[in-house]
């Protein structure tokens, strides 16, 4: 019988490398009006019993792979190893390549499950996966206010390290308006909780959710929130505007407006600079953030992040618009690429054409599109 374990489709960036195991499916919540990663399913939580399986399936993988590695192919393994399905193989193979010492949580708010369970999942993972040092997973702040600082604090000695939260905004009027269904002081007290327990803490914030109307408060009380927490990291995303979710309807219908990308340049300069008295790593590790090189640790770095927006903010509207459109192509990643000519012609001679056609705005939120899409 072929080998196979079940899998979630989605995983943070930082997780690339890690192996996914599923414990529950899909978001419990699922009605950020942002949000269409599982929109049109249901959630369920998976067995502890189901799980256990899947353990030892990628552990009997795990050993298959190990033999044909060594040339100890006598018995076909490599054969039904092929029978898993490339995926599933390829994923656990690149997985032990890369050290077999991180394990995802899969999917969108695993730590809803009873400690318990959650307790007995780590323990089994950790007699049959030995070499796996790190165990991270997608976590609701409403959820993470669900358990104890004792049972955080217990699952953190079983084996999470760390827990990814989307913070989004700490401004409760967009909170309220994209129907996250959390405050944000219910994100201070459960990120304060997670700190309290030692499990390292990953915030997640998307810059531009305010829209226009809230453009200012969006990014200052996000700040407010985040100095409050201090997390570990702070990972900064963009928002993109996806055709089948409830914000979409609601801009079709005038209820929100978009900011443009300067604008959230804007918007990440008052973030940064009201990050006050923490000690966070934060990081624009997506390739939807238009200043890819914001980057590092607080307070040390944040004069160095500021000029890199200053900087953007200073150039005359043409050059901003050409850096805008090269980024979205995917041909510039830094602001230091607009002083390549070459790349620099190749996107002034587009946009010259697009602005001539008046379709410049159009394309790139096409093309912000085609990212999300990917
Ligand atoms: S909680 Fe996360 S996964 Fe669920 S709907 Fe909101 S953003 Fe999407």
């Amino acid at each position: 019988m072929a080998l196979a374990f079940e899998q979630g489709p989605i995983r943070p960036p930082s997780e690339a490398h890690s192996l996914l195991i599923r414990l529950t499916r899909n978001c419990p919540w699922n009605r950020c009006a942002f949000c269409n990663a599982y929109k049109g399913t249901t959630f369920s939580v998976r067995t502890v019993e189901d799980i256990k399986k899947d353990i030892d399936t990628i552990a009997e993988m795990s050993r298959l792979i190990a033999r044909v590695s060594q040339g100890n192919d006598t018995d076909g393994l490599q054969s039904k190893l092929y029978e898993s399905g490339e995926f599933q193989l390829y994923h656990v193979a690149n997985w032990l390549a890369s050290g077999g010492k991180t394990v995802f949580l899969q999917d969108g708010n695993s730590m809803l499950l009873k400690t318990a369970a959650l307790l007995e999942i780590l323990a089994y993972m950790k007699e049959k996966l030995p070499t796996v040092e790190r165990i991270t997973s997608y976590a609701r702040s409403d959820t993470l206010l669900r358990k104890s600082v004792d049972e955080l604090a217990q699952l953190k000695q079983a084996g999470i390290s760390r827990v990814h939260v989307g913070l989004e905004s700490g401004c409760d009027e967009v909170l309220k308006f994209m129907d996250k269904g959390v405050t944000a002081q219910q994100h201070i007290d459960a990120g304060k909780r997670v700190k309290e327990s030692g499990i390292s803490l990953s915030e997640y914030i998307l810059l531009g959710l305010g829209g226009r109307k809230w453009a200012k408060e969006h990014p200052f009380d996000t700040a407010r929130v985040l100095s409050a927490i201090n997390p570990d990291y702070i990972r900064l995303r963009t928002l993109a505007i996806v055709e089948n979710t409830p914000l979409y309807t609601k801009m079709q219908q005038g209820a929100w407006e978009e900011q443009p990308d300067a604008n959230i340049v804007e918007e990440e300069k008052i973030l940064i600079e009201n990050l006050n008295g923490i000690e966070s790593r934060l990081l624009s590790d997506h390739s939807m953030n238009l200043l890819g090189e914001i980057n590092g640790n607080l307070p040390h770095d944040k004069p160095a992040m500021l000029q890199v927006i200053d900087r953007f903010l200073a150039l005359p509207e043409t050059e901003k618009n050409n850096f805008i459109l090269g980024k979205r192509w995917g041909l510039y990643n830094k602001l230091n690429d607009l002083q390549d000519p070459e790349r620099h012609a190749r996107v002034e001679n587009t946009l010259q054409k697009l602005q001539s056609q008046g379709t410049l705005e159009a394309t790139i939120a096409n093309l912000k599109y085609q990212m999300v899409r990917v």
